[in-house]
């Protein structure tokens, strides 16, 4: 397909302070001395013109890739809509991978398991995250047939992972980073769930337990359940499900590590069990894939998509804009599947079979800041619900509309809509609420769904850099209420809110918490209404004061279930000392 000339007209994007070095750092291109040649909107023109080049395939296309580069390019540059980071590294280069999420099988012999491993740095050269289920692996100390000996297990094969993770980060674009997954019911379950108890240990790894339906039943009747090995399917032993959930629990109040996946839950949502069993999801736990499965995501921001109301009043959501933006993102993010090239061929057959996109939001707090919503309430509940209702319902109509253009997902007549008869899509999933570190870094928005980590603070990116931040809507209110003074933004920059400043006005403080203010059970409510209008998952961290109680978590994990949620994640404050991936760090 020729290049795509860049227009002589075309704007410079305005860029932000953290955003120039985040983007000098990681995403412009640079020669074999490692000097920056690309300009940001070199960078930015590279990724819309590859993307838009694939139009020119689709004979029924009304849409001509020069006008739709320039589109692309107005959306990203705008930051409205950003694709994951490995498709700003990665378009129009000879890599040119670019997915962020990846699962990986692991087979039950040596072959398999290097394999994978080898698969996984393949990967990670290329910006990717990758998740592992480790359920299939005998359990240590069962018999292997071809040498007599005994298998070392999963937790053994786990630390070479993570040690291959720990080589691959010095040459990658970003450090490597995993998900690994063990069904509750493995032998070696309770080895699995103490794995990180030692500050430092699998620091590559975020690990979940795979949480049955038939575990959590029997935790609520107190029962005991069985641990299946899985190379014969026979069971090998018992454990009482309440004991076990709470050493999960206590793990989880000491280290933040494990958090819990509902395995049951997302293979319910499986939209195509024909191709198989979902056994992992991506590092950060948003993204449920089968193996040799791939997935690009991208996130629209929220916080520019308010509209205010005539004479300052019924402030609102500009609907029409967010539609527009959706259906730009849902052809973008279809294009990106045709113009990636996949690692392995396995890799490239599953994806292109299924199309799965992720199109998911961010600036999430930012809105409500503008909205006057307290993120801790049931109003904001409500409107997450509306919003993520209209992301879904238009995100899927423009994949019909793409089907209409370019033809369904290959494996439509046997997924679940086939079944129910939905009509043709192009993507079997089209929604996933990513944490979007460093997204939002770039669009210099809240990330994702979460609340704002501190209405000011030092943010630490990469590696040394020291970087200031105050959120601008916090900045405008307290300007517009006269109370804007360089020597509260000390102050609050010190502590990160104004939860106690008693001398500000109350409307401010309700208005402007942070994630520290937000009770748990708001963390998880809000979690849940994205969750209930979201094809895959949703990254979420419930956050909690370090004074929270082993009580405070097991209540966290239950709700959690209770409410629909595909997982969960909790993070006490001070329990790590450093953490692999967390939302608001720049990796
Ligand atoms: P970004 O903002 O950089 O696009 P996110 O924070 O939204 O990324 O993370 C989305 C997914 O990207 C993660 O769940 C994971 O699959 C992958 N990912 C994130 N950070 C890394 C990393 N350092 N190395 C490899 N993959 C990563």
């Amino acid at each position: 397909m020729p290049e795509l000339k860049m227009p002589a007209n075309l704007p410079d994007p305005i860029v932000n302070e953290n955003a120039k070095i985040v983007l000098q750092r990681r995403y412009q291109r640079k020669d074999l001395d490692g000097v920056v040649y690309e300009t940001v909107k070199e960078l930015f023109w590279r990724v819309a013109s590859a993307i838009a080049k694939e139009e020119a395939k689709y004979e029924k296309s009304t849409t001509k890739p020069a006008k739709l580069a320039r589109d692309f390019y107005d959306l990203m540059t705008s930051y409205r809509f950003l694709p994951n980071s490995p498709t700003l590294m990665n378009a129009g280069t000879d890599l040119g991978q670019l997915a962020a999420c990846f699962v990986l099988p692991v087979e039950d012999d040596i072959e398999g398991i290097f394999d994978a491993v080898k698969h996984a740095a393949m990967i990670h050269k290329s910006g990717g995250g990758t998740g592992f289920a480790f359920s299939r692996l005998r359990a240590k100390d069962s018999v292997v047939g071809s040498t007599g000996g005994v298998a070392s297990g999963p937790l053994s094969f786990l630390k070479i992972f993570n040690c291959a993770t720990e080589q691959i980060k010095q040459g990658g674009t970003r450090r490597g980073a995993n998900m690994g997954i063990l069904r509750i019911d493995h032998p070696d379950i309770m080895e699995f769930i103490k794995a990180k108890e030692r500050d430092g240990d699998l620091n590559n790894f975020n690990l979940s337990v795979g949480l049955t339906e038939a575990f959590m039943q029997a935790v609520h009747d107190k029962a005991d359940f069985e641990l299946i090995a899985p190379n014969t399917g026979k069971a090998v032993g018992t454990l009482n499900a309440r004991e076990v959930f709470n050493i999960l629990v206590q793990k989880a109040w000491e280290s933040g590590d494990p958090g819990i996946v509902f395995l049951d839950r997302i293979n319910r949502d499986n939209p195509t069990p024909a191709m198989g069993e979902i056994e992992s999801t991506n590092p950060c736990g948003e993204q449920p894939l089968l193996p040799y499965e791939a997935c690009n995501l991208g996130s629209i921001n929220l916080g520019l998509c308010f509209a205010k109301g005539k004479n300052g009043k019924d402030s609102e959501i500009d609907w029409d804009e967010l539609k527009r933006i959706i259906h730009l993102s849902v052809r973008f993010l279809d294009n990106v599947i045709d113009a990636s090239v996949y690692p392995l061929p396995q890799i490239s057959d599953t994806v292109r079979k299924n199309r799965k996109i992720g199109l998911g939001v961010m600036g999430w707090a930012d809105l409500l800041y503008q909205l006057n919503i307290p993120y801790n309430s049931q109003t904001a509940v409500d409107m997450a619900e509306r919003v993520m209702k209209f992301v879904q319902a238009e995100a899927r109509s423009a994949s019909k509309q793409l089907a209409a253009e370019r033809g369904q997902f290959t494996t439509y007549p046997e997924s679940t809509f086939g079944a129910a008869n939905l009509g043709p899509y192009r993507n079997a999933t089209t929604t996933t609420i990513a944490p979007t570190g460093t997204l939002s870094i770039i669009a210099g928005c809240s990330s994702g769904v979460e609340p704002l980590f501190a209405l000011s603070f030092v943010r630490n990116v990469m590696d040394n850099d020291k970087l200031v931040e105050t959120n601008p809507y916090f900045e405008a209110a307290l300007k517009d209420a006269d109370a804007f003074s360089g020597k509260l933004m000390e102050e609050i920059a010190k502590v990160g809110s104004i939860k106690k400043m008693d001398h500000l006005p109350e409307h401010l403080r309700s208005v402007f918490v942070t994630s520290m203010d937000v009770e748990p059970i708001w963390h998880l409510k809000m979690q849940a209404a994205f969750q209930k209008y979201t094809d895959n998952a949703v990254s979420k961290t419930v956050n909690l004061p370090g004074s929270a109680t082993k009580e405070d978590i097991w209540d966290i994990y239950w709700k959690a279930y209770e409410y629909g949620c595909k997982g969960v994640t909790v993070y006490r404050d001070g329990s790590k000392t450093s953490q692999v991936l967390c939302t608001g760090d720049a990796e």
